[in-house]
Parts: structure tokens; sequence; C-alpha cells
């Protein structure tokens, strides 16, 4: 009999195990509570390993074709404006098909992969629905929503929640979101000034500043002709006004380059940011992935590549079990594998990440400009860091949980 899967969340995450399920053989309900898919910056990095999973589902090159590859990645002192280290994916050549970064924004994702699905003849996807309540027992999970013709109930075999990091579906299960909340929020201002002509970086920099970090980055934007992305930290008491007053905006950009054109801004948002990971990714029959598992500040672009990590580990668990090659008791496994990975990866990764970035005392920045150098300028060492930054350790690790 084909397996019945749920997918609820059409975000990137959802996406992707719904395409993977299908892929499978699955029979896949795909629940998303949006018409449409929402286009605010949101994450855009995506690593070596997670490029391998999008080119076995064939989305690869459409995907990097949206997007600007990223070969390096620099680390640079804000204060003195000087470049600390820079790291060169092309030493993962022999270890990865794809030794670079794509930086394509995640709607993109979403969209192509929704065109995708909608060309896929076991594949049902319900836009503009959500998911209400789920219950289950030993035979099934019934599902209910309520979209555009009112509440509904479905049978499935089995659930993925991708919904995000207010996830219904882990309030259904009634797990715990263990961690906490930073203190201040981030501010990302997207803007049309060139910052490769301007300062010389990269399209990947990360700038530490003891008054205040910055994250810069590049991306294509929809008309593919590139856009910079500024991401800082808010003050703890900085009120949305005060962050996207013109002369908040001008101060911050004016740091970078001090005569920075307002005109050339184009998108302003602020967003709270967590350390969290779910207590348990798996009840009976429901299984949470990408930020309804764990949720963590960007710096690095870990959390998404991590949620795309679960949805592939996830379609392959449930189709050995669906197929008969094994037992229920290998569903066990992807908790297993996914929810020490990604405390070790990405929520102990982002946190150090962000710690370097902030840092105020002046010994400890040296001390921390002193190591990246070392890790640059050593060939072994250079490579070690960006097979873990890159995920591919993880993925490698994630092999050695049985
Ligand atoms: C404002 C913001 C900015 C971010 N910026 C960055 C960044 O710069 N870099 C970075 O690496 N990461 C960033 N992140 C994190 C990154 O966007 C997430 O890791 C990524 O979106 C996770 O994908 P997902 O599919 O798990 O969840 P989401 O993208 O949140 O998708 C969840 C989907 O589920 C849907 N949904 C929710 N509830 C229901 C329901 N009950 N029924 C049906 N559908 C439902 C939602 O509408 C949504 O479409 C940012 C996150 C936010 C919120």
């Amino acid at each position: 009999m084909t397996v019945r899967v749920c997918i609820v969340g059409a975000g990137p995450v959802g996406v992707v195990a719904a395409i993977a399920c299908a892929r499978k053989g699955m029979r896949v309900s795909l629940f998303e509570a949006e018409r449409e898919i929402d286009h605010s910056p949101r994450a855009a990095t995506t690593h070596p390993s997670t490029l391998e999973m999008l080119a076995e589902l064939g989305l690869l090159e459409e995907f990097q074709s949206l997007g600007l590859v990223a070969r390096y990645f620099q680390f640079w002192d804000g204060a003195t404006k000087t470049l600390v280290a820079e790291f060169d994916h092309e030493v993962l050549r022999g270890e990865t098909p794809y030794p670079f970064v794509v930086q394509t924004e995640q709607h993109k994702l979403c969209e192509l992969g929704l065109r995708r699905l909608s060309a896929t003849p076991n594949v049902e996807m319900r836009l503009g629905t959500s998911v209400s309540d789920i219950a289950q027992d030993s035979n099934g999970v019934r599902v209910t929503t309520d979209g555009p013709g009112g509440a509904e109930r479905h049978a499935f075999d089995y659930v993925i929640g991708c919904d995000g990091g207010r996830s219904t579906v882990r309030r259904c299960l009634d797990i715990e979101f263990e961690g906490y909340t930073w203190p201040e929020r981030f501010l990302v201002l997207t803007t049309l000034f060139d910052f490769q002509a301007a300062l010389g970086c990269c399209p990947r920099s990360y700038i530490s500043d003891p008054q205040e970090w910055t994250n810069l980055f590049k991306v294509m934007g929809d008309d593919l002709k590139g856009r910079w992305r500024a991401v800082f930290p808010a003050r703890e008491n900085e009120s949305d006004e005060e962050a996207f007053s013109e002369g908040a905006v001008r101060k911050r950009l004016g740091k970078l380059f001090e005569t920075h054109p307002m005109d050339l801004l184009v998108h302003r948002n602020i967003y709270r940011v967590h350390q969290r990971v779910a207590k348990s990714f798996r009840e009976g029959r429901v299984f949470l992935a990408g930020d309804a598992a764990h949720v963590n500040n960007p710096v690095g672009g870990l959390g998404l590549n991590c949620g795309i990590h679960d949805a592939m580990e996830l379609a392959e668990t449930l189709h050995q079990v669906a197929s008969g090659q094994a037992g229920e008791d290998l569903l066990d496994r992807y908790e297993r594998r996914r929810r020490p990975l990604n405390i070790e990866y990405v929520q102990q990764q982002t946190v150090a990440n962000k710690k370097r970035l902030e840092e105020r005392d002046p010994k400890v920045r040296q001390a921390n400009f002193y190591e990246l150098r070392r890790m640059a300028a050593d060939p072994r060492l250079h490579k070690q860091f960006l097979m873990r930054t890159s995920l591919i350790e993880s993925v490698r690790r994630a092999r050695e949980i049985a």
C-alpha cells in the first residue's frame, strides 16, 4: 500500500521534504497556511553539503541559476577596516562536487520547488490551508485543516511538521522548545550599493566590531541584478521606528561606507533571534523538521541548511520503513541523528560565530583574529574549518549514528 505523508508548511524545508518523499513514491499532501510564499529577506546561504542534496533532487541547476556562487568567505576587523582572514571553499574539491556556497534567497527555492511539485502526480498541494489540529493512534494520524472551504479532516500514515519556529504541530504534540531568545533583535538593510567595488570585500563578509558588528552579504534579487544585505544587531531597547529612521540607517550604512547613497536602500527588516531546540523531534507518527525543530541566530547561515538535511534524512527513513526494508524502530534514528547534530554543528557554532563578531575585550578580539589567521594560513586547519562550516562533517557524522 502507498504510504500517505502529510507535510505541514511550504517553507523551504517543507518543499524539499515534499519533493524528497514524492520521489520515493509516497503520496504527499502539502498544506501551507499562506496563499503565497513570503518574499521577505531571510536565509540565502546554501552550503556544499546542501547543494549535494538539491542536486540529488534535480533542483540544483535552476536553484544556482537564480543566485550567485560565493567561493570565498572573509572575516574583517571593522574597527581598523582591515581583512583578518579569507577562507577558500576550493580546498574542499575532492570532498564535494560543489566546493563553493550558493547564495539564493529561500523564497526562490520554495517557488521553484512548488512548480516542480505541481507537475508531480502523487502530490496534492493546498495553499491558504492551515493545519489546526493533529491526533494520532498506532494506525495513523488524523489532521484537521482550515482552508477556503472551511474545516476538513484527513487521514495519513505520517505527518512532518515543517511549519516554522511557531509550529502548530509542535504545540499539538506538546513538545517543549528548549533554549533562549537573544535580547537584541537583528536589523537587515538591503541596498543596491556595491560593497564589493567600494570596500574590496567578497559576497560573504563578516565584520567584527566592538561597537556594532555587521554581517554583509550579496544576493541577486528577483531581477538578478544583485543587491547587498547588511545585518546589524539592534540595540536592546531600540524600537522599529528608531531602527528604521533615516538617521539610524544612514549612521549604520555610513559606518561601512561613509557616503553610502540613501536612495539605494531598498528594504528594511527587523526580527527576533532565538537559540532553541525541540526537546523531541518525534512523537509516534509525527515528526518535526527545520525551524519547527530548531532555531538559531543566522551568523554562519546554518539553520536552513540543517533543516534541509532533516528533510532528506526523514524522507529516506520513512521510505525504508514504508518499503519494508527496515522496521518501525528505525524511526527513532531520525531524532538520534538530527537532534545532537543540530546542537553541535548549528547551535554551538552559531553562538560562537555571534560571540566572535560582537567581542568587545581587545585582548580576546586579538586572540580571535590570531586564531582565524592561523587557520586560514595552515592548509590542514583551513580545510578542517570549512569541512565543519559547510556541514560536510556533520553529514558524515550522521552516517556513523546507527
Ligand atoms: C525574519 C527572519 C529572517 C531570517 N533571516 C535569516 C538569515 O538571514 N539567514 C539565515 O540563515 N536564516 C535566516 N532566518 C531563518 C530561516 O529563514 C529559517 O531557518 C528557514 O525559513 C526555515 O525554513 P522552514 O521551512 O523550516 O520554516 P519557514 O520558512 O518558517 O516555513 C514555515 C512555513 O509553514 C507555514 N505554516 C506555519 N504554520 C502553519 C500551519 N499551521 N499550517 C500550514 N502551514 C503553516 C508558514 O506559513 C511557512 O510558509 C530568518 C528567519 C526569519 C523569521
